[in-house]
């Protein structure tokens, strides 16, 4: 049995992790300051035996009794609604100071670490489809800098950690991840069309909807997470995990219309669509495949009509 730590453990990726690591029979210690993540989503890991949610934010140093086996960093916040704006700052001291913090826990435990990293690194990509070895395209003073800049210095800590500190590292980029415990309110695309179809609003296109993203249903990605944290020492990362199933935003959207029977409209609001959103995005699952004999098995159909179902149990 593996002690292992969640940071950013009630979040969306997060609670949805604990619970597999826990059905493996593991001791999950699950890390987080609830800023976008929530309680409700481990309202039912609370009662196992197994399971400890610890309130505390990763830009102060972590202190933890246990010995710690393995460590998933997935402590920030991730949708543009969230990070862009008012939290800004904290954003990037979550991916700097945060990550030196988690780091350093890593070093005293001797833990293998995971980095959550993101797509959102290769910026607005001039590469199509997305490999790992492209550097990308990043605005670094743009309303979504905090974010791509924050996490691009994250990856910049771990292999520091790893080339002068001995750190066993594997960095993950995640592309669009969507699923069950989503929270509703998280202004990222699937959730808000979903919530939108299922309360008959008019379904908000932020610009003209010709935009691409390739979704990642949370199972398959977990899959992925896992396997890369258990995969071989000398297996770093940073290696992309994600559909490589492409499809436009408005696409996206009539598929939520069909799919929930809603009388909603789809309307575009050009002046909602940031500069720097990204125009098309879709990951090389090369590395992955090879490296971890991993591939995603659920059809963003699949993926939807689960994730429809939960929203309807929460609004
Ligand atoms: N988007 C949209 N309507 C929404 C939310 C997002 O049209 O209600 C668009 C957004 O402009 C972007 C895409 O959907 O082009 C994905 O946005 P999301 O915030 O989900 O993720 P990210 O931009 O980080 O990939």
């Amino acid at each position: 049995m593996k002690t292992i730590l969640v940071t950013g453990g009630t979040g969306f990726i997060g609670s949805n992790l604990c619970e597999r690591l826990l059905r493996q029979g593991n001791k999950v210690i699950c890390l987080d300051n609830n800023y976008t993540g929530s309680v409700e989503n481990i309202k039912e890991l609370k009662r196992h035996p197994n399971f400890r949610f610890v309130l505390h934010d990763i830009i102060e140093p972590i202190k933890i009794r246990a010995h710690i086996d393995q460590i998933y960093n997935l402590a920030c916040p991730a949708s543009p609604a969230a990070y862009k704006g008012s939290h800004s700052i904290l954003t990037t001291k979550t991916c700097t100071i945060g990550m030196i913090n988690v780091l350093e826990l890593a070093i005293k435990n001797d833990a293998t670490i995971l980095q959550a990293s993101t797509s959102e690194i290769y910026g607005d990509p001039l590469q199509h489809p997305q490999k790992e070895t492209y550097w990308g395209n990043v605005n670094p003073i743009g309303d979504r800098a905090c974010y791509d800049e924050g996490k691009r210095c994250a990856e910049t800590l771990m292999f520091d950690y790893y080339r002068h500190k001995n750190a066993k590292i594997k960095i993950a980029r995640i592309f669009n991840a969507y699923g069950p415990k989503m929270n509703k309110n998280d202004g990222r695309v699937i959730s808000n069309f979903i919530v939108q179809a299922l309360t008959n609003k008019d379904i908000v296109i932020y610009g003209s909807g010709e935009q691409t993203r390739s979704f990642c249903y949370v199972d398959d990605l977990i899959s992925g997470l896992i396997k890369l944290m258990n995969s071989s020492k000398s297996v770093t990362g940073p290696i992309n995990i994600g559909n490589p199933e492409e499809l436009t935003i408005k696409k996206l959207a009539e598929k939520v219309v069909r799919m929930t029977k809603t009388t909603s409209k789809i309307v575009s609001k050009h002046s909602l669509r940031d500069a720097d959103d990204p125009n098309r995005r879709k990951p090389d699952i090369t590395i992955a495949k090879a490296k971890l004999k991993w591939n995603p098995t659920t059809s963003l159909s699949e993926g939807l009509k689960s994730t429809i179902d939960y929203f309807k149990t929460v609004i």
